[in-house]
């Protein structure tokens, strides 16, 4: 076999991963070559097709041993061994339990860098798979049961076989790709602690190494398999976690004059809470969630207690709606309190901004999509009221992320269990599908020059 120059291989693996993914409606664009870029296209498609394999292996590995956010040690273990057994030098214990690693190409070229998130979540899983879970963890002082309940299980399995690929491919490469495992992508241990994707960058995660592009996926039931989403420009909401505490006075239950009942207190602000955003709020600027998840206060039915704490969650599509409602939640509560002679006290902690997709970078990696998997299994997605802590890295980089559908295709999506479920299921065929869009995401970059 001649040898041949490292332009006309680029070409070769740009266009193979198109063959790959069954797209060769665009084979015309993969420039000359005939049957030379047919066997190095097969050569990849079947690399990726060895790999399927190994890439289901660790998803449900990693499934069957979940972990809670900063608790992922075993994850981080199987990562960094993997990095390790690539040949590359992994930086470990990065914000708890977060493992980076840098692969450099043998020429120069741009600096990119991938993220897959490594924790499960407090859930009982119901799915009834033969690697299901039945793990517990720790989560703010109480035993749980842990589940992979948002896919995160997947991500890791995906970037692990993406960063096997690149590292084969090393000869070819021009620049450097960082491989980001990152931990507690759901939220902090605690309220108001900086953990996950901030905590990652406050520990520098990109202090020598500041990159052009940062790209991650995310599964989800809300698609098919096959079919991947993104949206230019604002994608996901930014996500704060709210605590209101209403503090009264304890008294007997059939005697409430006698002290100030908590508890009709919260309700009430509750309630007027959501009048906020019908009635206060312009929702044509944009969509606004106000919800409560959490209702704590009393010990016994003829007590009035003295403290009521509400929280939950609040989120937002621009900053200055946030604003807006996080004050005008503050002034509500604290005046429906004093009326009763309570006092409220409201804490507001931002889990995530705003997961905003670059739009220059956003039309490249649509094409390159497109290109990937066919444009007809490329998908615009809605404004989504879910969060992403991915959007700290779009703070120092222009980032982009996609969807990954994993919904077996006899199902409804929109019935479909959805991450965070008990019952939420991954179609490992998504597994092949988030590897090829991300690698041709990486690649895109990585053989421009
Ligand atoms: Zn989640
Ligand atoms: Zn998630």
């Amino acid at each position: 076999m001649p040898h041949r120059p490292p332009r006309f291989l680029i070409r070769s693996l740009l266009f193979s991963l198109s063959v790959a993914a069954g797209g060769l409606a665009h084979a015309a664009d993969a420039g000359p070559g005939g049957v030379d870029d047919a066997m190095a296209a097969a050569g990849v498609a079947e690399q990726l097709q060895a790999l399927a394999g190994q890439t289901i292996a660790w998803r449900r590995d990693i499934h069957q041993h979940p972990e809670l956010g900063e608790q992922e040690t075993r994850t981080a273990a199987l990562v960094a061994d993997h990095l390790r057994g690539l040949g590359l030098e992994p930086r470990t214990g990065i914000a708890g339990t977060g493992v980076s690693a840098i692969l450099r190409g043998a020429r120069p070229g741009p600096r990119i860098a991938l993220r897959a998130d490594m924790d499960a979540l407090p859930v009982l899983e119901r799915t009834g798979l033969t690697f299901a879970s039945s793990a517990t963890g720790t989560w703010r002082g109480e035993t749980v049961p842990v589940m992979h309940a948002c896919g995160h299980d997947a991500h890791v399995a995906i970037l692990m076989t993406v960063a096997q690929l690149l590292a084969e491919m090393r000869e070819q490469l021009a620049g450097e790709v960082m491989f980001v495992f990152q931990p507690a992508e759901e939220g902090p241990p605690e309220p108001g602690a900086i953990a996950g994707a901030a905590r990652m960058l406050d520990e520098g995660l990109f202090a020598d190494f500041v990159p052009e592009a940062v790209y991650g996926l995310h599964v989800t039931s809300a698609l098919p398999v096959g079919q991947v989403g993104y949206r230019s420009g604002a994608m996901m909401a930014a996500a704060d976690e709210w605590i209101l505490t209403v503090s009264g006075r304890q008294t007997h239950g059939s005697r409430p004059w006698e002290g100030i009942d908590p508890i009709t207190v919260a309700a009430q602000i509750l309630l007027a809470s959501q009048g906020i955003i019908a009635r206060q709020v312009d929702t044509t600027v944009a969509p606004v969630v106000l919800t409560a998840g959490q209702i704590r206060g009393g010990i016994r039915f003829n007590i009035i207690p003295d403290e009521v704490t509400l929280a939950g969650t609040l989120r937002t599509f621009d900053e200055d709606v946030r604003a807006n409602v996080i004050e005008r939640l503050r002034l509500t509560a604290d005046h429906i309190a004093r009326a009763s002679g309570a006092s409220a006290h409201l804490a507001v902690a931002s889990n995530a901004p705003l997961t905003r997709n670059d739009p220059v970078l956003a039309e490249r990696a649509g094409a390159v999509l497109t290109r990937t998997l066919g444009a007809d299994q490329v998908l615009t997605m809605p404004l989504l009221t879910i969060a992403e802590d991915f959007s700290q890295y779009t703070s120092v980089a222009p980032g982009f992320f996609h969807f990954v559908g994993v919904t077996p295709v006899d199902q409804d999506p929109r019935t479909a269990p959805a991450n965070h479920s008990p019952e939420f299921f991954i179609d490992e065929a998504a597994l092949a599908i988030g590897t090829r869009t991300l690698l041709a995401l990486a690649l895109d970059q990585l053989l421009a020059r």
